[in-house]
């Protein structure tokens, strides 16, 4: 097992990142969690409210880009391992501009593998079910899918994986990857597919929703992904890759109607817009091999997850 007595967790202040803090916390044999995010605009420093109170806490202003930075972390607070989760993570952004995904994703996630070998602490890297590309039904992807991705944010994920299993076939570097689904849960983003949604349905506005809406997506609660990610960091072997998938199937469509009903509002407001150029019609992940290696399922329903997230997330987002 490896240890989580001191973890560098990047992009901690983001929606993933800062549900996997509170998770670390609640471990006991944890003795610091040292978050490093550069806090762009997806980062919020609020999504720490309550861990931060935890002197186990502490967070650092800055990037993975940074080597210099990184390697000093490391070493000063003789850290046992590092969890990536900092990214550039918005599709439709990266359609628009994919410099910054390219620049973060790959540039940054080498850095943090350069800075791990030379202090020589294993490197989880935190990856996605997009880099397969459309998987048709009714088939699931295991971990030897060929790697298709079909945006430029999917495509960047795809070669930082590749960069950290070339590291470990080089130089023996100890990395793990895990491959999660579309996760839902609080403290997401608002131009994210779910709180976007409910912000419009609470504001009786349009919902905006891409083509036909029939895209399927796996749903799992980030909590459910958080668990994963440590269960990945301490059980996972070298090298392999770890589907973290919930096998909660929904179309966008569906998602926009299971919204509406639970605000009481009508279904009338689902406005279909242009399809995203290059949108995958189904992701589709068999997560069987993290609960054999890993002991790791999704445990929380769909059902009674989602609603309690809708109801968090209305509070939130609310009209003031
Ligand atoms: P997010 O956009 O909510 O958070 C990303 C965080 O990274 C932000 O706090 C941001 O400030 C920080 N960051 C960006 N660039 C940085 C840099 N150069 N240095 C330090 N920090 C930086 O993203 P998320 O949804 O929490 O996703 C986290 C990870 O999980 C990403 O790698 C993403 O690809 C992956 N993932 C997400 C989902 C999902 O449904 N959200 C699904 C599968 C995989």
């Amino acid at each position: 097992m490896r240890s989580l007595r001191s973890i560098l967790l990047t992009g901690g202040a983001g929606f993933i990142g800062s549900t996997l803090a509170r998770e670390l916390l609640k471990r006991t044999e944890v003795e610091q969690v040292l978050i490093l995010d550069s806090l762009t605009y997806a980062g919020n420093r609020d999504n720490l409210v309550g861990p931060d109170r935890d002197p186990r806490l502490q967070f650092i202003e800055g990037s993975i880009l940074d080597l210099n930075l990184v390697t000093n972390l490391l070493r000063a607070h003789r850290c046992s391992g590092i969890m990536n989760l900092a990214a550039e993570s918005h599709v439709d952004r990266s359609i628009e501009n994919p410099r910054d995904f390219i620049s973060t994703n790959i540039g940054g996630t080498s850095t943090l593998l350069e800075a791990a070998r030379s202090v020589d602490v294993p490197l989880l890297q935190c990856s996605t079910d997009e880099v397969y590309g459309p998987i048709s039904f009714p088939r699931y992807a295991d971990e030897s899918q060929k790697l298709r991705p079909s945006s430029p944010y999917s495509a960047s994920k795809a070669s930082a994986d590749l960069i950290a299993q070339a590291m470990h076939t080089t130089y023996g570097q100890d990395i793990i990857i895990a491959r999660c689904t579309n996760n839902y849960g609080p403290r997401q983003h608002p131009e994210k597919l779910i709180p976007r949604l409910i912000y419009h349905a609470l504001r009786d506005q349009p919902l905006p929703i891409y083509g036909s809406g029939q895209q399927i997506r796996d749903w799992l609660h980030v909590e459910d992904c958080a668990k994963g990610l440590i269960a990945t960091f301490e059980k996972g072997i070298p090298n392999r890759v770890y589907h973290l998938g919930a096998k909660f199937e929904r179309t966008n469509l569906g998602i926009a109607r299971t919204i509406l009903k639970q605000l009481h509002k009508p279904e009338s407001l689902i406005e279909q817009v242009a399809d995203r150029p290059g949108h995958d019609a189904r992701y589709a992940l068999d997560p069987r091999l993290a609960l054999v290696e890993l002991d790791w399922r999704a445990r929380i329903p769909f059902r009674s997850g989602f609603e309690q997230v809708v109801r968090e997330l209305s509070q939130t987002l609310r009209p003031t």
